[in-house]
């Protein structure tokens, strides 16, 4: 009972909640209190001031008048303050005890006015106090501590004191305001009570909707963040992006989008494993990371992919010296455990502004942009340009006639021997795409197979070719090999070499008597599958030959692991090999190692008697170039397998 009888009495303060609460609604209630206890104050030392010694009427009030307004003037400076639970809780206290005190002493104060007045001026006194205790306690209602105390240190005394007169009326007035006394203090506990149930469901809502926003949060970041590399996804840097490219173009400021992709990841994660694969990772996003204090804001955007937005590089230039710092950095070794991984990273920028507004076109041009750097400057970068723009409008046009092409009437092929050198004769024939639009013209291989490439249409070109070429081949001598082309695209498309291997079977041609060709390049694009795909054309017989060999940067250590029958030496070596003692080495290089490794050597492209003399003077022996003879058409070759035939080992003269 008296434990209870406590706690009513003393300020709630483990319960922040309802603290700040009670402060928050007395505060309100502030200026009322005192207005009334002001105003009736005056009211009685008006009517008491004949009466009464000044004392009782000036000084006295004064000081209380004093403390009021104090307490008011304090209210009105910190009436909009936030405070911290401590304080508020302090403050609360101090409400407490400043009630008790005023309220003994406006009490004391006003009884002793009491013996002073007639019979009006005394029941003005008990009227004063009634009046203004019932309503100081209304706006104490939210401190039940502070309320309950004044009620108890005023109307006890009051009743006591007016009972004590003897008066019949001033002791029936003291039993009223008595049981009004209890009537209220019911009503205020039952009030309070609410208010604090209240302030409590409020908590617990509060304290709901905080974990709420904690698990959607929670779920934002998941959602947004990649959980190898820690690096923002795909997601949140395409919204970012499309954030800092409306910032960019309302602030005037430059703006640039970075596609990274790397090169030799894949055989990182065959040779030493996924775990040193994953490591790796995220040694490229530290790296990458280094560099956010230069404007750039990276991301991974998947598998072997990266992502970043430049801010505040001014130029092209900039951008381009930038951003070859960035792929030096990708270069550097990564050492992890002891073992040594390389790779390298190609770099594909392109501009705001210059490549167009929109996130899609800028994501369009990088794309296009890594994909020339990964084309032909592997690890480097690339900044598209306006010359850039002009060939995607190219590229855009032939892919829309290739769409709409027919391949079987406007898609031929031409076919260049080649010669082995030894005995003049005619080895095999290259089958070389030919495309004569109806609406574009003559459009160059080199154009309309990587239009095929991009517009995803190339396995169905493909398929189209071979038949062409096996069809040619069945016309020729069966010691006459025919060698077919395929594109990167082809050898990563499970379907497309499905649907190849049956077009070999269907066609009835030995698959011994056919080499594809395919670029080191092409290869390296994605090692693994390629790799597989040519060991299953291989496990057909069908020879293997790398073509342009030299012109890509894959070491040698990859090469040995496909399986290859014949290697191209590219035509960039052979234009000055009568003269360029370079050149003679590199191929003399090549044509060793490809005896080492048990494979045929072909050299492309020689035009001159010097070129020829000089490479067989290296060893050189199978030969392809204009020199022996230009593409020719399926009729022409045919000519010149009869004449060939006709005159036996007679020496292939310039054709072309
Ligand atoms: P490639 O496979 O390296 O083919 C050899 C290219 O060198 C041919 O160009 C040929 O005409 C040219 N060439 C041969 N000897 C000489 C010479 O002595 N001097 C000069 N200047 N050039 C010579 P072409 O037919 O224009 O083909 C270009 C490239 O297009 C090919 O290079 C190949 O990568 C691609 N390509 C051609 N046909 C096909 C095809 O059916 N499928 C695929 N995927 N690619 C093809
Ligand atoms: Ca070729
Ligand atoms: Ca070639």
């Amino acid at each position: 009972m008296f434990k209870q009888v406590k706690a009513i009495l003393t300020i709630e303060s483990g319960n922040p909640e309802l603290v700040q609460a009670q402060l928050a609604a007395f505060t309100k209630q502030v200026p009322l209190l005192y207005f009334m206890l002001v105003t009736n104050t005056i009211a009685l030392t008006v009517t008491h001031y004949d009466a009464a010694p000044a004392y009782l009427t000036l000084y006295i009030p004064a000081v209380l008048y004093a403390v009021s307004l104090f307490r008011l003037v304090h209210w009105w400076f910190s009436r909009h303050r936030q405070y911290t639970h401590e304080e508020a809780a302090g403050r609360l206290s101090s409400t407490y005890r400043l009630t008790a005190l005023l309220g003994a002493g406006f009490c004391a104060w006003s009884l002793s006015l009491f013996p002073y007045g007639n019979a009006y001026q005394q029941s003005h006194v008990a009227f004063y106090i009634a009046n203004t205790v019932i309503g100081c306690i209304f706006c104490l209602m939210h401190l039940r501590a502070a309320a309950l105390a004044l009620t108890a240190i005023v109307l006890g005394p009051f009743t006591v004191f007016f009972a004590a007169t003897g008066n019949p009326v001033f002791t029936a007035l003291a039993l009223n305001v008595a049981l009004v006394t209890v009537a209220m203090v019911f009503i205020l506990l039952t009030y309070y009570r609410d208010f604090r149930a209240l302030i409590q469901s409020q908590k617990e809502l509060t304290a709901r909707q905080a974990e709420t926003q904690r698990l959607s949060d929670e779920n934002h970041r998941l959602a947004n963040l990649d959980s190898l590399t820690n690096l923002p996804n795909r997601r949140q840097f395409r919204a970012e992006l499309e954030r800092r490219i409306a910032g960019a173009e309302a602030g005037g400021k430059g703006l640039a989008l970075g596609l990274i992709d790397l090169d030799g990841f894949k055989p990182v994660n065959d040779t030493f494993g996924h775990g040193i694969g994953d490591k790796l990772l995220v040694e490229v996003g530290e790296r990458l990371s280094g560099f956010v204090a230069r404007g750039v804001f990276p991301a991974r955007l998947g598998g072997d992919e990266f992502g970043l937005v430049f801010e505040g590089v001014p130029s092209a230039d900039r951008l381009h010296a930038l951003g070859e710092e960035i792929c030096a950095a990708l270069q550097e070794p990564y050492v992890f455990n002891g073992q040594t991984a390389r790779v390298s990273g190609s770099l594909g920028i392109s501009i705001l502004g210059e490549a167009g507004t929109a996130a899609d076109r800028l994501f369009d041009r990088a794309d296009f942009a890594l994909y020339l750097a990964k084309q032909n400057f592997r690890g480097t970068t690339v900044v598209f340009s306006a010359e850039h723009e002009a060939e995607i409008n190219e590229q855009g046009r032939v892919q829309q006639a290739l769409r709409a092409a027919d391949f079987e009437s406007e898609m031929h092929l031409v076919f260049q021997p080649v010669v082995d050198a030894d005995t003049d004769g005619i080895s095999a024939y290259e089958a070389l795409a030919r495309w004569e639009s109806p609406s574009l013209g003559t459009v160059p291989p080199g154009v309309f197979i990587r239009a095929a490439e991009h517009a995803g249409i190339i396995g169905r070109l493909t398929g189209v070719l071979m038949r062409k070429a096996l069809a040619a081949a069945a016309t020729w001598p069966d010691h006459v090999r025919l060698s077919i082309n395929l594109s990167t695209r082809d050898i990563t498309s499970n379907k497309t070499v499905d649907a190849l291997l049956e077009i070999i079977a269907e066609s009835g041609i030995d698959p011994a008597r056919i080499d594809i060709e395919v670029t080191e390049t092409a290869v390296m694009r994605n090692f693994v599958l390629a790799a597989e795909n040519l060991h299953r054309f291989a496990d057909r017989g069908v020879g293997i030959a790398l073509d342009d060999f030299g012109t890509g940067h894959s070491s040698l250590s990859y090469v040995h692991r496909l399986p290859l029958s014949k290697i191209k030496i590219d035509r960039s070596f052979i234009v000055d090999i009568a003269t360029n003692e370079l050149s003679r080495s590199i191929v003399k290089t090549i044509v060793d190692l490809s005896r080492n490794v048990g494979c045929v050597c072909v050299v492309e492209g020689m035009e001159t008697r010097e070129q020829v003399a000089a490479l067989r003077k290296l060893g050189c022996r199978m030969m392809q170039g204009y020199y022996f003879a230009r593409p020719q058409r399926l009729e022409e070759t045919l000519a010149y397998q009869a004449a060939a035939d006709t005159i036996v080992n007679a020496p292939i003269r310039k054709t072309g």
